[in-house]
């Protein structure tokens, strides 16, 4: 079949790999000059199962309502109260009620853990091209038990590894906070999660692709999509026309502007993220992985001489003056962690989310019986990049997808 798949971020790339190797001709649209320089660019780098759970959770929107009367700081509001920002707010709230949240949580989990277990199980891309670390991660909790307070149990009930830790524990688990000024209570170490920079994993997977015949063209955004009754006929660039036999949509957050012109309504909102990235060398670097809940901050080292601290939400685009607040809580909580990282100036990254209400991507058919979505993975996507490829390339085969895929249709909010 020839294929084209719009975009090349982390879901793109892997996707167009997944489908060259079951045979398929395959062309690569990117609307920039080189892969991943969307939300894939500068994230965590965390392949997280462990902590994938839904952010539409129970208490959510009451500090959302908060943050916008100006008396919290959880999540900013930098974007004009548009019909489709009240809708996808209002459908959010929806999401966030307890029985929600649950299900939710748990159609993240089961295609988070197997992503993971594609990405390091079977993946053929040397772990040395991308600084894959296969050696867990430490979700880190406060004082406050109610933080948090059923993580255990979905991961108990999906038959996930890990174990709790005290604080003790934690110092021992980690020997980087040793030299921290902040300590930490309790934590969750899940033993079978771990590390990579997904914007190398996605520069590799592309160069694979080639190799394999993928047909890569950059600079070039799709601009329309042609249709004949239920088929997508061909994908116009800004350059040329492709005829296809099927298309993947894989352009996170700009996927919902390119098929409003066909008729969709993705409810597919950016929200913004923050990340800081010291080069060393470093007098130590973190063990593995890890995620201060309470802060809401990650960090992950590449190799022995990078290490990202990332964290933060905040809804639209916000002000100059907000970005270089986020940028100065993000390095003075690095510094509390790993005070070596004060002798480095970080380099810094401003990144969009593409966030849908339940937090869980859209995976499978869409509205046109040869238009295949695969986009809106939100804080998920590096996580659940590997399992998501496969589930498309599996459908497109006419094949079972080894997970229950009806969480992530596109129709499950009408
Ligand atoms: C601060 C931050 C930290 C994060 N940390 C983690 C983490 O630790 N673990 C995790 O699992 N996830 C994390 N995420 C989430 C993850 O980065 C995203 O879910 C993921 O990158 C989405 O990948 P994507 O390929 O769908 O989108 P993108 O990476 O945005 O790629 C979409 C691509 O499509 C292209 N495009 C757009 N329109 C067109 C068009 N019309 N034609 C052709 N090309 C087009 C864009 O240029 C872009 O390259 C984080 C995100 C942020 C912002």
């Amino acid at each position: 079949m020839r294929i084209v798949v719009v975009g090349a971020g982390i879901a793109g790339t892997v996707t167009g790999l997944a489908l060259l190797r079951e045979g398929h001709e395959v062309h690569i649209l990117e609307g920039a000059d080189a892969a991943a320089c969307g939300a894939s660019h500068a994230n965590a780098g965390l392949v997280s199962p462990g902590h994938c759970f839904s952010w539409a959770e129970p208490g959510v929107m009451k500090m959302v309502v908060k943050s916008a009367l100006g008396i919290g700081d959880g999540i900013g509001i930098y974007q004009p109260w548009s019909p489709a920002l009240i809708k996808w707010g209002l459908m959010f709230n929806r999401q966030s009620k307890r029985e929600r949240w649950l299900a939710n949580s748990r159609a993240a989990l089961a295609l988070s853990a197997y992503s993971r277990d594609q990405l390091f199980g079977q993946s053929t891309i040397p772990r040395d091209s991308y600084d894959g670390k296969h050696t867990g991660i430490l979700y880190l909790y406060g004082s406050d038990e109610s933080l948090g307070a059923d993580d255990a149990e979905l991961l108990s009930q999906a038959g996930e590894a890990f174990q709790s830790l005290n604080a003790d524990e934690v110092l021992e688990c980690e020997p980087m906070f040793q030299s921290s000024t902040i300590r930490f209570d309790r934590a969750i170490y899940s033993p079978n999660d771990g590390t990579g920079d997904a914007a190398r994993y996605a520069a590799a997977a592309l160069k694979e692709a080639v190799k394999l015949g993928a047909q890569v063209h950059l600079s070039e955004p799709a601009v329309c999509l042609e249709q004949s009754g239920s088929r997508i006929t061909a994908v116009v660039s800004n350059k040329r026309r492709y005829d296809t036999d099927a298309v993947v949509i894989a352009s996170g957050l700009w996927s919902r502007g390119l098929l409003s012109r066909i008729g969709y309504n993705l409810p597919i909102h950016g929200v913004t993220g923050y990340s800081v990235t010291y080069k060393g060398p470093f007098s130590g670097v973190p063990k593995a992985g890890a995620v201060s809940i309470p802060h809401k901050i990650a960090w992950t080292a590449f190799g022995e001489d990078r290490i990202r601290f990332t964290g933060f939400a905040d809804i639209g685009i916000p002000h100059r003056k907000r970005i270089e607040q986020q940028f100065d809580a993000l390095t003075r909580f690095a510094s509390s962690v790993l005070p070596d990282v004060k002798r480095f100036e970080p380099s810094k990254w401003v990144g969009q989310r593409p966030m849908t209400p339940d937090n869980l991507p859209f995976l499978g058919r869409g509205k046109h019986e040869n238009l295949w979505l695969n986009c809106g993975h939100g804080a998920m996507g590096w996580t659940m990049a590997c399992g998501s490829a496969r589930i498309i390339a599996d459908l497109i085969g006419g094949r079972i997808p080894q997970i229950d895929v009806t969480p992530y249709r596109l129709d499950r909010f009408s």
